[in-house]
């Protein structure tokens, strides 16, 4: 155990912004399941401890996977799982509080609950244990995988949720009059144990019931809408109406920020700062765009005001975003962020999006390496993902980026796509092939060559996406078309091919599209240090039957739990514009429209009064309409 604790106060040691806070009445375990190094780099973790530690009677702190060295003094002394800060046992605290934003991290939050001493399952806990909440991007789109193991699930975005969590806990006196009130609220929160799950013959499920009078049929998501919808803003701007860009870029955001300086952590030597949320896009595969619409913005005078902060401690800054370049003051946000003499990243690169402005501060911020992702080599394939750019394009943009002397690209490529064919990867070795020619005409100006790094990815098919309905391509057929690529792409001079397995492909199917009986496998995987398939062989699920079957539009959805406030017939009219291969058109992210559904129901309707940016919106008269 002294071992553990020396580890923990040596990562202390080089971390600032630590929060300690003795003797508060609400004692909260926030937990991220993988390792220090990694979770660090998560603004998602970022934000929740700092906005749990903004509460008065509320202490929280941080819990890792512990690393190997740490793992192993763990399984000698028999030492409980501890908290960084007071390592204090996590069975200790009143909460524990999973972030959990990638599925693949499921057997890492199970192993923590066993590491920790607590019950896995929720019936086995009792009120002397702590509450288990679970709450992040993957266990909203689908709550069911993870269900048996919570009490709580957070539905939507922890901004708005953090402070009803606490209100609950702290208003009510028992387990049960806490999930209750919660459960009530409707939206927000799911509470797994007030629903009966009733199966049909064939396994699939039938319908959720809830046990309790004001328990709702289906809970809503949560957003935080605080932010200015970026179409709202950006035509505001567009159209001069200066007292309504006033009001939009003037009230108080919050802005997720990099909350711990953590120099040792992946990425933590830069302050990371969230410039927006969701994406207009609409790429059909893509659960971040879907999950997070409407985008919205954090204007640009919170971005600077916590750049200028940290300027003495950085000189990096990454912008956060799915879509950096559709921010309506990016021009504001580069040219200030120059000024400060801040070496600018970007988390992602959107190919249609890249402006010369953009190009420009990266290239100034030495950044020899860019990534972008064509997915595919076929415009008609990129058709039935609805992401509208051709090959064409493609290598012009990538030349753009050659020019300036970035000689490096990673491409993020996928197989497996609804409708492929071999000829539709035959396409994306010649674009690939034609990248790496317009990379080394570039070079011989430089006097070097540069490298292209294709990086194979299986398709799985996410929940709330209008391929929800669609099966991952069979395990055997995906292996050979990801093998069958990467042989002939590493042909090509200059091109070094990174590949995910297919296998890795169907697990992250599993959990992302099971419905609550997988909680069993997962459990099981935990337990047997991550042995999937002693693990299905144990609990006799069949994971074909959540991840290789294509979906009728009949079949009741185990994630239909949670309402997305996307419509059904959005998503269907979109899965099948994508087998005709017609593209749409991208979210506006403007007040009036109904185009998925979102707007009109999880984003205006019924909220409570704090989630609903666009009601105060409507109070001075002079901005009644403003879409
Ligand atoms: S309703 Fe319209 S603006 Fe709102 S998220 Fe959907 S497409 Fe975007």
């Amino acid at each position: 155990m002294k071992r553990i604790i020396e580890s923990y106060k040596k990562k202390l040691e080089s971390e600032e912004g630590v929060i300690v806070k003795r003797g508060a009445s609400l004692r909260i375990a926030l937990c991220y399941p993988n390792t220090h190094a990694v979770g660090m780099a998560n603004l998602g973790l970022h934000t929740m401890y700092e906005l749990f530690n903004k509460i008065p009677e509320v202490s929280c702190e941080r819990v890792f996977l512990p690393d190997d060295l740490e793992l192993k003094e763990y399984e000698k002394s028999r030492t409980p799982l501890l908290s960084l800060e007071t390592q204090t046992p996590v069975k200790n605290f009143d909460v524990v509080a999973f972030s959990i934003s990638f599925e693949t991290d499921y057997l890492n939050m199970a192993r923590m609950l066993q590491m920790s001493q607590i019950p896995v399952w929720s019936k086995d806990r009792n009120h002397f244990h702590p509450l288990v909440v679970m709450g992040g991007a993957a266990s909203f789109l689908n709550p069911e995988p993870i269900a048996d193991f919570t009490d709580i699930i957070a539905v939507g975005e922890g901004e708005i949720l953090a402070f009803q969590l606490v209100d609950a806990i702290t208003e009510n006196e028992t387990k049960d009059e806490i999930l209750l009130s919660l459960a009530r609220i409707g939206r927000g929160f799911y509470v797994p144990s007030l629903y009966d799950v009733i199966y049909n013959d064939d396994g699939t499920v039938f319908d959720y019931l809830p046990k309790e009078t004001g328990v709702p049929k289906r809970v809503g998501r949560a957003l935080a809408s605080a932010n200015p919808k970026e179409g709202t803003l950006r035509r505001a701007i567009k159209r001069g109406e200066t007292e309504v860009v006033d009001f939009l870029m003037n009230q108080d955001t919050f802005a997720p920020s990099t909350a711990v300086w953590s120099p040792k952590a992946e990425m933590g030597d830069r302050l990371l700062i969230e410039i927006s949320r969701g994406c207009s896009q609409g790429c059909r595969f893509c659960w971040a765009g879907y999950n997070y619409y409407p985008p919205r913005v954090v204007p640009a005078k919170d971005i600077l005001a916590k750049a200028s902060e940290w300027r003495g401690k950085t000189n990096k800054i990454g912008l956060v975003s799915t879509a950096v370049c559709d921010h309506p003051e990016i021009s504001t946000i580069l040219s200030e962020l120059r000024k400060m003499d801040y070496r600018i990243s970007v988390s992602s690169l959107r190919l249609d999006q890249i402006s010369e402005e953009l190009l420009d501060a990266l290239v100034e911020s030495n950044d020899q390496q860019i990534a972008v992702a064509p997915e595919t080599g076929s415009d008609r394939l990129r058709r039935v993902i609805n992401k509208n750019l051709t090959n064409d394009e493609i290598v012009d943009i990538c030349g753009a980026v050659f020019d300036r002397g970035m000689l490096t690209v990673k491409l993020y490529l996928m197989v497996g796509l609804p409708t492929e064919t071999y000829e539709d990867l035959e396409e994306m070795i010649v674009l690939v092939e034609r990248i790496k020619n317009r990379m080394l005409e570039a070079g011989k100006r430089f006097g070097r060559a540069g490298k292209i790094i294709p990086s194979l990815n299986g398709l799985v098919p996410k929940p709330n996406t209008p391929f929800q309905w669609d099966a991952v391509c069979d395990e055997k057929e995906l292996k050979n078309r990801l093998k069958w690529t990467a042989k002939n792409l590493s042909r090509i001079p200059n091109v070094e091919v990174r590949m995910m397995s297919a296998r890795i492909a169907h697990e992250q199917a599993l959990f992302s599209s099971g419905d609550r009986t997988v909680a069993k496998v997962i459990e099981a995987a935990a337990r047997m240090k991550g042995n999937l398939n002693d693990a299905l062989r144990e609990t006799g699920i069949d994971a074909r039957f959540h991840t290789s079957r294509n979906r009728s539009y009949e079949e009741f959805l185990p994630w239909s739990i949670v309402d997305s406030g996307l419509s059904f017939e959005f998503l269907k009219t979109e899965r099948e514009k994508s087998q005709a291969a017609l593209s749409s058109k991208p979210c506006p992210a403007v007040e009036k429209c109904t185009t998925c559904g979102v707007c009109p129901t999880t984003w205006l309707a019924n909220a409570p009064v704090g989630l609903v940016q666009l009601q105060s919106l409507r109070t001075p008269r002079s901005l009644a309409v403003i879409a």
